[in-house]
């Protein structure tokens, strides 16, 4: 793809090829968070695709038998629960062991927790759960916090970087289901299991057991090129004070605002005033006061509240889209017919076959790039226009299921919008971010995804597949919001440029 640009101003303790010879020429070690964080998402997303399906499963086929509710409530709980848990697991990089290491413990706790699902006991699955989210909330950060260690400031490499990272991540969310939904689901694996004398009930647990291999490789590539990422996520100092205190609170505040986003289901107005105080930090930090760090945790604000409705509605291809899908559209492709659920995959295989090109595209334009305020505008206007295009689609309802191809070009622009905001979210996190405060600042970003998570749940209330009126007017009322968040940040691109000083690219 594109050649290093020479790097004027070598940090002394750094291998001058640690910048580049990795990937496309980007530095080493993103070879190896790459491949991590592959693996580490094909056990997460292989593990989410079994979850919701398990829990409803009868107990005579090998599931919990738990009642649609319930297995929602703990679906949604256990989601924003691994993104809210960056927060802590950031904090905890920052302050007490570093980034390197929070992958690596974060990565032997999720591995734990996957071969625990692969036992079958409900204590087992409870205990499986909260290990991977605990597990998550210190690696995803932190592996994030890695990244963007590759590059100095200034680099022009590092949006096409990031952008690098994310086709890893989304070639383990593309190939996870498929693997673990054939062990855990298809007919021919479970006579597999027969003809071995083992019960083909317990073919959930084989699914299960297949992500925990998969964490298990992404720790093993890790650990074994953990040299190329030894400049990059130390501890503090060993001499330097540990904020015990400080850690006191933040663990504290996240399980409380755990805690209230739970409640907020029977509560609406504690969900609005959860979404109320970034708005308010914005405004404290951008106007009422002006020193440096105050204008950046500002800059970090706006880029949060886009990235919380930006979640809310992509998300929903989980839920609304997954139903527009199952009940609403022709499962036909070519003559050829499919199950809905591959529908999951298309998001993945767009951003594989994107991220290649917004990575040369990002490198090609070097300075001339657009503002990251201005690539989140164009995120969510693609992001909008995708749900525009399902106001037809649904309209085209009343003539009965409509064509694939919908479904398709809605994901194809979803996916256009994440690859402006996405990547370039995270590896605005890492560079805005005071160097001490990185993984606690990735915590924050991707708790915009964890209150995005809960909202697209909450929004999915409003679809109704009878009715295609409705159905159009419920497409058309959140591109209608989505535009118009984008009309607000677009008149905001100076003001966050200006906040966001000699970093606003
Ligand atoms: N799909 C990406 C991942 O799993 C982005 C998640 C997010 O921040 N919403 O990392």
């Amino acid at each position: 793809m594109s050649t290093p640009r020479p790097i004027p101003d070598p940090t002394p303790h750094v291998p001058e090829d640690f910048h580049g010879g990795g990937i496309a020429g980007h530095p080493k070690g993103l070879s190896n968070l790459f491949f991590a964080e592959l693996w580490e998402r094909f056990s997460y997303y292989g593990m989410r695709a079994l979850l919701m399906l398990f829990m409803i499963a009868p107990v005579a086929s090998g599931g919990l038998g738990f009642a649609q509710p319930q297995a929602a409530a703990v679906y949604g709980n256990y989601v924003m629960s691994s993104y809210m848990l960056c927060i802590l697991g950031g904090f905890i990089a920052d302050n007490f062991i570093g980034a390197r290491r929070a992958v690596l413990i974060g990565g032997f706790i999720i591995t734990a927790g996957h071969y625990a699902l692969a036992f079958d006991s409900v204590p087992t699955f409870y205990a499986g759960l909260i290990l991977i989210a605990v597990g998550t909330g210190l690696l995803k950060p932190s592996i994030s916090t890695l990244v963007g260690g590759l590059y100095r400031r200034g680099d022009s490499r590092r949006d096409a970087g990031f952008s690098l990272f994310y086709m890893g991540i989304n070639i383990g969310a593309f190939a996870a289901p498929l693997v673990t939904g054939y062990l855990a689901q298809d007919e021919g694996f479970k006579q597999i299991l027969v003809g071995w004398g083992l019960d083909p009930r317990h073919s959930w647990h084989w699914g299960f057991g297949a992500a925990g291999i998969g964490m298990t490789l992404g720790m093993w590539v890790y650990v074994r090129r953990l040299d190329w990422v030894r400049h990059v996520g130390d501890a503090p100092a060993a001499d330097q004070k540990r904020p015990w205190e400080r850690l006191a609170l933040v663990t504290l505040g996240t399980v409380a605002l755990l805690t209230l986003m739970m409640k907020s289901d029977e509560h609406a107005w504690l969900g609005y005033a959860i979404y109320a105080l970034p708005v308010l930090a914005v405004l404290y930090f951008g106007v009422f006061r002006q020193d440096d760090d105050s204008k950046r945790i500002a800059a970090i604000g706006v880029f949060f509240i886009a990235a919380v409705l930006f979640w809310a509605v992509f998300e929903q291809a989980g839920t609304t889209l997954t139903l527009f899908a199952d009940e609403l559209t022709r499962t036909e492709l070519l003559g050829q017919a499919f199950p809905s659920s591959w529908f999951q995959s298309v998001n993945a295989l767009f951003v594989i076959a994107l991220a290649p090109v917004f990575a040369w595209l990002w490198v090609a334009l070097g300075t001339r790039q657009p503002s990251v305020a201005a690539k989140f505008v164009l995120g969510l206007v693609c992001l909008g226009l995708s749900f525009a295009l399902m106001v037809p689609a649904a309209q085209g309802i009343v003539a009965g299921k409509v064509s694939p191809w919908w479904l398709i070009g809605v994901y194809f622009l979803q996916t256009l919008g994440e690859m402006c905001l996405s990547p370039v979210g995270l590896s605005t996190m890492s560079k805005l971010a005071p160097a001490r405060l990185t993984g606690l600042v990735l915590g924050v970003w991707f708790m915009a995804t964890a209150l995005g998570n809960k909202l697209s749940g909450t929004l999915s209330a409003g679809f109704s597949s009878k009715d295609p009126v409705a159905l159009a007017n419920f497409f058309r009322d959140q591109a209608i919001v989505v535009g118009l968040m984008a009309l607000v940040l677009l008149a905001l691109v100076p003001w966050v440029r200006h906040l966001m000083g000699k970093d606003h690219h």
